[in-house]
């Protein structure tokens, strides 16, 4: 662009002046999951711990209702995938289960524990195939799905089973080996619609937490509202994730499966916490986690 100078002498001249295009503020590139988000929302400097400073590999703690529930997904996923349908009996779940339990036994005080956690494992198992129909071919088991949700802003995670249903629209299921919570935070499985949806050309109108241990299902029926106050929900948390500084701690019952208690300031306000709270499958791992400290 050119502009014209008039001098104090009344002289005039003519100079070229740069003009720059108003470019868009770029955000740095941030991925988050059901998970994160999550822990974000339950406590700060537990998120912080994490994904910021990356201590989960130092202080990761077996645990055996990991354990457990690792093991349970596995044979889940394979009873639903590899196994033809007539074979999808009490009997081969037992031995799929008897499979995978030796890939990983950590967590266990000893093997009295371990077999408690073996039993109820297999009881959640023996109640699935009994109650629920496993004649079903999930278009998705135990899936890794990633979605850009606005540019930088990736949401990312593994979804237990996807199903289609008889409308050509799909079923999100996600399987709990513990018990019914007092209260259902959907978040976490409106995020998984929300990347689902993004990635295929099919709508999400379901989505179910299952209890495998009261063999309940708690489910949501979704519609396209839902799924934008969802995406609005995320991108609010990403802007506060994004501006976040002091990564507060928030004790209470999220420190009873928090790797992190040994480098928390707040530990023992946690354990107090835990001790309070009526989680029965925690209630040996608290103990003994507080028997480690
Ligand atoms: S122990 Fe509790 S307060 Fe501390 S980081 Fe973990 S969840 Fe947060």
């Amino acid at each position: 662009m050119t502009e014209k100078l008039t001098g104090s002498s009344g002289q005039v001249r003519y100079i070229t002046v740069p003009v720059f295009a108003p470019r868009e503020i770029e955000l740095p590139p941030l991925k988050l999951s059901p998970y994160s988000v999550s822990t974000f929302r339950v406590c700060r400097q537990q998120y912080k711990f994490r994904y910021i400073d990356k201590l989960g590999d130092q202080y990761a703690t077996a645990r055996p209702y990991y354990t457990m529930a690792n093991h349970v997904h596995a044979t889940l996923r394979d009873l639903l995938s590899v196994v033809p349908i007539e074979e999808r009996t009490k009997k081969t779940t037992e031995r799929l289960l008897r499979k995978n339990w030796q890939r990983c036994r950590v967590g266990f005080k000893n093997r009295a524990d371990e077999k408690r956690w073996a039993e109820k494992a297999l009881a959640e198992l023996s109640r699935f195939v009994s109650e629920q129909d496993v004649a079903v071919h999930p278009l998705m088991l135990e899936a890794w799905v990633e979605a850009e949700i606005t540019p930088g802003l990736i949401l990312q995670g593994r979804i237990d089973r996807v199903d289609k249903e008889a409308d050509g629209s799909l079923h999100i299921i996600d399987y709990k080996t513990g018990n019914v919570p007092q209260h259902t935070d959907w978040l976490q499985l409106y995020l998984y619609a929300l990347i689902v949806s993004r990635k295929l050309p099919y709508s999400v109108h379901r989505v179910s937490f299952h209890y495998l241990s009261s063999g309940i299902s708690q489910t949501a029926e979704l519609n396209a509202e839902q799924l934008e106050q969802a995406a609005w929900d995320l991108l609010v948390i990403a802007g506060e994730i994004r501006r976040e500084k002091a990564y507060r701690r928030t004790p209470g019952q999220a420190c009873q499966r928090c790797d992190f208690t040994p480098i928390c300031a707040g530990k023992q306000v946690a354990c107090k916490a835990s001790v309070e709270g009526d989680f029965e499958l925690w209630r040996d791992c608290v103990s003994r986690d507080n028997a480690l400290a």
